[in-house]
């Protein structure tokens, strides 16, 4: 599907195939130096899509001079090499994202061998981690990475890209993904916000493999991160998922709410009793499927951290699963 953002941006959106899982958008400047943002999961499907909305807007993919990945998450990344190698454009991303771009086969076996043993600590069963491993199958294959004789151009925070016209900023963004980058120009009152930013979703923070600095979720650096882009003079910014929107600022405090309540809740439930990361999802998101607890267990995962950081819980390991509990309150006299 396509739609025009404002002369010369296109909004390109595409389906994602795996349940439950949103649109994802790309976005096209047109210009002097024509620009892709991001490309949508490897699916013959979505290519074919992609190259008819093309055509309907009468733009000539060999006139594409570069491909920027905002994340390397299937959705955005899986496509790349396919459109780069029909439009020879070069391909940008963050250098902390690159590993996770190129899947190489012995970086996707480490890839799922700590995924499952994740899973394990968070309490999932045997049986569930054979389904989960399915599945961590199938979104490799839905992102397959370079596999081809080339590398990408690693962009830095701060770093100036052109965008058709524009110049816009790079801002490094770790939490949903190590090297997520948003991109903004202030003069144009536009911010590609990526999954770091959207209008009804939370973004789900990453499980880091290997850790990224010192941490084993996103979710504290997703924290810091939002204030990175919160006061940014925008007047509209372009997600990776659903509608343009406005409201920058007020989103982000919306959020930042709703993680504080979370974050409460979870100490609350743990200075009542012992519990593990599966039953802290069951009692927060009740009634999800496997994926759905999956993910779930990644954004508890993430407050797990933060409260060990902040010194007010600890756990224990039993049969590889991690039983976590608050210190208690302290008494006020
Ligand atoms: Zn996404």
């Amino acid at each position: 599907m396509h739609s025009l953002v404002r002369e010369g941006i296109h909004r390109l959106t595409y389906s994602v195939p795996i349940p439950g899982a949103p649109e994802v958008n790309l976005y096209l400047f047109e210009g002097e130096e024509s620009a892709l943002i991001d490309t949508g999961p490897h699916v013959n499907a979505v290519y074919d899509e992609f190259r008819e909305d093309l055509k309907a807007f009468g733009f000539d993919l060999r006139t594409l001079s570069k491909i920027v990945v905002t994340h390397a998450h299937l959705d955005h990344a899986g496509l790349a090499e396919r459109i780069r190698n029909d439009s020879g454009a070069e391909v940008l991303i963050h250098h902390d994202d690159i590993d996770r771009f190129l899947v190489r086969p012995s970086w996707s076996a480490m890839w799922i061998r700590q995924h499952l043993w994740i899973s394990r600590f968070w309490g999932f069963e045997q049986d569930q981690l054979v389904d989960l491993e399915h599945g961590m199958r199938k979104l490799i294959d839905l992102s397959p990475g370079v596999q081809g004789d080339w590398l990408p151009t690693s962009i830095a925070h701060d770093a100036t890209i052109q965008l058709g016209h524009h110049p816009f900023r790079v801002i490094h963004c770790p939490g949903h993904s190590a090297g997520l980058i948003c991109i903004v120009n202030e003069e144009e009152g536009l911010l590609l916000g990526s999954d770091h930013i959207l209008e009804t979703i939370t973004p789900n923070p990453t499980v880091y493999v290997p850790t990224y600095r010192g941490c084993r979720t996103g979710l504290g650096h997703y924290l810091d991160s939002i204030h990175r882009v919160r006061d940014l003079a925008v007047e509209q910014i372009l997600p990776g998922h659903g509608a343009p929107f406005t409201g920058l600022a007020t989103r982000i405090d919306e959020m930042i709410r709703l993680y504080n309540d979370r974050h409460q809740t979870v100490h609350d439930l743990l200075l009542e009793t012992d519990r593990t990361v599966l039953d802290l999802v069951d009692e927060i998101f009740p009634e999800q499927n496997l994926l759905g607890r999956y993910l779930a267990a990644r954004e508890l995962h993430g407050h797990l951290e933060i409260l060990h950081h902040e010194g007010l819980i600890q756990h224990q390991i039993k049969e590889e699963c991690g039983h976590f509990r608050a210190h208690p309150a302290p008494l006020h006299t």
